[in-house]
């Protein structure tokens, strides 16, 4: 049946035989035969929800980092066996024919993998809720090494046809830029006219998203920026007109031109905000439009829309739904307010200070004009309401306006238009409520909640290992498929020994896949009997791939004085991309690959360590990492984390967890027991201690720790590199700097865990009963719970029964 179909496929497609196709028309052949069958579907989707007049959630982010669909879209239309079976037995190769599609790297890190699968989630349990993002021309660079350097370049994922979105030309809608509001009376009524704008076409590409083997198809509606050809009216005979269209045209298409490659980081770049508005505009625009075709009016808004804005990049959503409200709809201040405030919801990702989102007042009074008018009204009356209402906090009005100094708070914006604030994990939302957004707690106390950060055990278990994913269906049924949370009924089997044969078996095999494939990739050769330990993350000071690189110096050390240095063989495996700015995040990268050079060749060392550091960093490359994963490097300084998810999809695939007491560590920790992981280092309280108090000396730990002391001045004396200079930015970083991450702080308990890890993995039974236990407790951090929370605690949403 799919041969029959396969075969007719390329024929009509590329008149081609099994035999003569290329590797890339039978992918594209796969995906139109996909298409025929999720597209009848998809249709009938949105019927159902028009018809059933669901209530429907919209997540808006600047970020969906899908990676590949073509496998997650195989196993949800149920066809993934047999299309691998049929590739297999026609002499193909499976791997290479899903390598031919280009990840859909729309996303930087965490934050965009996880609009990635919320998105698997919802459409999975049968729930009405879609995407809305921006369908950039370029997503994250591309990652190129070179002499051990980060290079960074152009990602034009769209240079072969992009085989799963359709453009929706018929839906597109405009979005104004500049110009100036005119401020009038009509019938006493005060109304604004925004004129001498500069107008772009918002058109509209849909990408389907699947539910497992239901019936559901949401839908992922990425938007793209275009000129509008009638915004000029050519009349000059000089040619003037026809070089101002040109300039025009360039300016618009910049919009949707490239993602911003920085993660946890602000940027205060015109473009950026133009972005952020062009996605809220476009956005709401639709979903009002689309609303109003089916409930006939506004009023009820946020009885059937809830609006979910990752992280405050959409917090301009806030006085964008206020001025449809106010301009278009005609509604008064108070009834507009109402409907804002109880329709956006606010997920918040972090609390560094550095990627806080403080944008120049005068940016957004330019660029738009009524909007800043909207803010400034909100500011002044969210200030009234603290003077009046909660005396006790005037002192803190300055510190709470969403406009000061100049700046426009969108942080403060966000928590104030919406009627949810959540966390991602409860030690994040603990500190948010106590920390960092304590007024904002005290008089909004009901909006805040936690939400703890999943991953869609669909593509992170069942598809990226399925020889794990069938040897427990075989151990305990298939139900937790469905129901992820009965991954638990292994913990019977954590002692059986021919369990953990098994399961070592497996993690044998994606290690040897794994290294299999870095040597084809590469040449690169690893021991695929040594421990993997992985270190996959954004490149970033808080994530402390610096600590790890330490460590390993450190053992560099021990192997060169004692050549008998007990110690079981580790690969040393990083994944991570720097933000093309971040000197720091650069400097880190080149260390970790200087010291693979000199490490990796050197006779007293080479047997037992091994440093690799894997070029691109991206989704497809987690993918094949992961299930070979021995030990989970997640090292954060305590505080900083606000979740992570990469720790998720390592414990979910038998990995032991080394972390910090940070983000959901804390929770996975609280899952397996303290047994099951291995925790060290400074608590978030004791952070928040020292950076009260100042009382944190970098230099004190240096002078006091020889092993320290070693490892710093290897630094900045050529040991890893040609002149002095190279890694003096780390070096001062460290000392001058005074160690903003407690790197030196950490580096005691970091070596004592490192030292329990070597020593439990010796014992492999035990470390076999860890992995499983892990792997049984890893249910609770399946996206669909994360979801399913948001669904029934948030948006007031529901499963639909499809007619
Ligand atoms: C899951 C994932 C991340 C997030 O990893 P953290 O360890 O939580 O920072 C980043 N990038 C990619 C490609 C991922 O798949």
């Amino acid at each position: 049946m799919f041969l029959t179909e396969f075969r007719e496929k390329l024929t009509t497609s590329f008149g081609k035989s099994m035999k003569d196709a290329t590797d890339k028309e039978v992918f594209q052949a796969i995906s139109l035969m996909i298409k025929d069958e999720i597209y009848r579907k998809w249709q009938h989707t949105q019927k159902s929800y028009q018809e059933g007049q669901y209530k429907q959630v919209y997540y808006l982010s600047m970020e969906f980092l899908l990676g590949r669909l073509i496998e997650n879209n195989l196993l949800n239309v149920g066809w993934f066996d047999v299309c691998k079976e049929v590739l297999m037995e026609s002499g193909l190769n499976t791997d290479k024919v899903f390598s031919q599609e280009h990840d859909a790297g729309l996303g930087n890190g965490g934050l965009g993998r996880l609009a990635a699968c919320f998105l698997d989630s919802l459409a999975s349990l049968k729930l009405p809720g879609h995407g809305v993002g921006i369908r950039y021309k370029y997503g994250l660079f591309q990652q190129k090494m070179v002499n051990g350097y980060q290079v960074e370049l152009p990602d034009y994922w769209l240079k072969d046809e992009y085989m799963w979105e359709t453009k929706r030309e018929e839906e597109a809608v405009e979005v104004r830029f500049g110009g100036t509001v005119e401020v009038y009376y009509e019938e006493d009524n005060l109304r604004f006219k925004h004129v001498d704008y500069e107008r772009v076409r918002a058109v509209p590409y849909d990408v389907p998203i699947v539910g497992y083997q239901n019936e559901v198809v949401n839908t992922l509606r990425l938007w793209s920026a275009e000129s509008m050809n009638n915004h000029f009216h050519f009349q000059s005979p000089n040619g003037h007109d026809y070089y101002h269209y040109l300039d025009y045209k360039r300016s618009v298409e910049q919009i949707s031109e490239f993602l911003y490659p920085d993660d946890s980081f602000y940027e205060g770049k015109i473009l950026r905000l133009k972005q952020q508005y062009f996605l809220v505009s476009a956005g709401l625009q639709n979903i009002i439009k689309k609303h109003k075709q089916t409930h006939h009016h506004i009023k009820n808004l946020p009885n059937k829309i809830a609006i979910q804005i990752n992280d405050t990049h959409p917090s301009l959503v806030v006085p964008e739904l206020m001025r449809l409200l106010l301009d278009d709809e005609g509604l008064g201040w108070d009834e507009a307010w109402a409907i804002t405030t109880s329709t956006v919801a606010y997920t918040n990702h972090t609390t560094l200070n550095e990627a806080l989102e403080k944008w120049p007042e005068n940016m957004i009074r330019d660029l738009f004009p009524r909007i800043y008018m909207i803010i400034e009204e909100i500011n002044e009356r969210f200030c009234k309401q603290i003077w009046y209402e909660h005396p006790s906090l005037r002192d803190s009005i300055a510190q709470m306006a969403i406009i000061s100094y100049g700046t426009v708070h969108m942080a403060h914006l966000a928590m104030v238009g919406s009627f949810s604030i959540n966390g991602v994990a409860k030690l994040h939302t603990t500190i948010l409520k106590k920390q960092v957004m304590k007024p904002f707690y005290q008089i909004f106390p009901e909006r805040f909640n936690n939400k703890t950060n999943g991953i869609t055990h669909r593509r992170w278990l069942l598809n990226v290992n399925p020889e794990l994913a069938s040897l427990i269906s075989s151990t305990i049924g298939n139900g937790w498929i469905q129901e992820p949370k009965k991954l638990i009924q292994l913990l019977p089997f954590a002692n059986d020994s021919s369990f953990q044969n098994a399961i070592a078996n497996v993690k044998q095999k994606k290690k040897e896949d794994f290294a299999a494939y870095i040597h084809g990739k590469y040449g690169i050769v690893i021991d695929t009997t040594s421990i993997f330990d992985v270190h996959i993350k954004r490149l970033h000071g808080y994530k402390r791939q610096l600590l790890n690189i330490f460590h390993i110096l450190h053992l560099y050390q021990l192997c060169r004085e004692n050549p008998n240095l007990p110690m079981t063989p580790r690969t040393f495996i990083f994944g991570a991309k720097a933000a093309p700015g971040y000197h720091f995040a650069k400097n880190v990268i080149k260390l970790i690959t200087a010291a693979a050079e000199k490490i990796n060749s050197d006779p007293a060392s080479r047997d037992k360590i091994k440093i690799v550091f894997l070029e691109n960093y991206n989704v497809s490359l987690a993918e094949r990492i992961i299930p070979a994963a021995d030990v989970s490097e997640q090292i954060s300084t305590a505080s900083k984390e606000a979740s992570g998810t990469g720790n998720m999809k390592l414990m979910m695939n038998g990995a032991l967890t080394l972390g910090t007491h940070d983000g959901a560590n804390v929770e996975i920790k609280e899952m397996v027991g303290p047994e099951n992981i291995f925790t060290f280092g400074l608590t978030s309280e004791e952070v928040f201690d020292y950076q009260e108090k100042g009382t944190y000396r970098a230099r004190d730990v240096y002078n006091s720790d020889q092993r320290i002391r070693t490892v710093m001045d290897q630094l900045v004396t050529r040991f890893f590199s040609k002149d002095d200079v190279e890694f003096k930015h780390i070096y001062y970083s460290l000392l001058k700097r005074n160690d903003e991450f407690f790197v030196l702080k950490d580096f005691d308990g970091y070596v004592e865990a490192q030292q329990l890890v070597d020593q439990t993995y010796r014992q492999q039974s035990i470390w076999l009963k860890k992995s499983i236990t892990n792997i049984a407790h890893s249910g609770k951090f399946s996206s669909d719970r994360t979801v399913s929370q948001y669904a029934n605690e948030i948006w007031g949403i529901h499963p639909v029964t499809m007619s």
